[in-house]
């Protein structure tokens, strides 16, 4: 039964892997034996993850909003690192705004990382030139924040609701290809993302947070375990499922 959850000699390109649920899922991945594909725009940490990775890796250093790129420097990277079996989409920014502040433009930004980067990848992903053609799975992640309402969060619910529904149209889409496609709604984990929101809020916001999660705030490794799971054979009749990784948030 453990071995359903072997990863070992599949590759995954995992987007965001500099920094919080994208690094801890690349550790997590690369320590379970897989061969990952680190993508990140910060060269930087992105090096200092592929460094702390214990397995093979390579790095790609990319700006998803440049979505006319996005193709062809993945397809440049498979061919000496190896087809793939699927991707983690975990680059991501938060928009926090009131409503009486939100700007087009910056909803724009969120949608065209958090959202419509998805949709390219899982679209050059699925290509026969990149895909292995078996044990596919693609990973996208929303956030309960696409599930239940917040205030001053219009921009950020927008990118993450549609994922939940973009992730079951593409498991419709992909399931004669082999291709398995879920998301995970986490809550909130303290990342540098977090911080960002965090450094925006009142005094009592942390105390509010706490409320919101009945088990305490969770650790990047958690979210990091229910991807390694959506990725895996362990979820294998999963297609189109949103799994809530949130420490009993949305179960109140
Ligand atoms: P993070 O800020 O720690 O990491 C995000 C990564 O995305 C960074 O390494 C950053 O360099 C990279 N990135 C930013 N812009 C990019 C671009 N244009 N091209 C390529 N890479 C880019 O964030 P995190 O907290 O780990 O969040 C990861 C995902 O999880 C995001 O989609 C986020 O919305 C989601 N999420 C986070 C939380 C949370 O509480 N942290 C909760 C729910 C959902």
């Amino acid at each position: 039964m453990t071995d359903l959850l072997q990863v070992k000699n599949r590759r995954y390109l995992v987007t965001g892997a500099a920094s919080g649920i994208g690094r801890a899922t690349a550790l997590l991945l690369s320590d379970l034996g897989a061969k990952v594909l680190l993508a990140d725009i910060n060269a930087e940490k992105l090096e200092e993850v592929r460094e702390e990775c214990k397995g093979e890796g390579d790095t790609l250093i990319i700006d998803l909003m440049k979505t006319e790129t996005i193709k062809q420097a993945i397809k440049d990277k498979v061919s000496s690192f190896g087809k793939l079996h699927g991707f983690v989409h975990c680059a991501g920014i938060p928009y926090i705004a009131p409503l009486k502040v939100v700007s087009a433009e910056k909803v724009e930004k969120v949608y065209k990382l958090n959202t419509y980067a998805a949709i390219e990848l899982a679209k050059v992903c699925s290509n026969k030139q990149i895909y292995t053609g078996e044990h596919g799975s693609f990973v996208l992640i929303s956030s309960v924040y696409g599930l239940v309402g917040s205030a001053a969060n219009v921009g950020y619910a927008m990118s993450k609701g549609a994922i939940v529904a973009i992730t079951k149209s593409l498991a419709m889409e992909l399931v004669n290809n082999s291709i398995r496609v879920n998301c995970v709604a986490p809550g909130f984990i303290k990342t540098p993302m977090a911080d960002k929101v965090d450094g925006m809020m009142d005094s009592e916001y942390d105390v509010r947070l706490n409320l919101l999660h009945p088990m305490g705030l969770g650790r990047t490794e958690d979210v990091a375990k229910g991807i390694l799971f959506l990725l895996s054979d362990m979820s294998s009749w999963m297609t189109g499922a949103v799994l809530n990784v949130d420490g009993g948030f949305t179960a109140q």
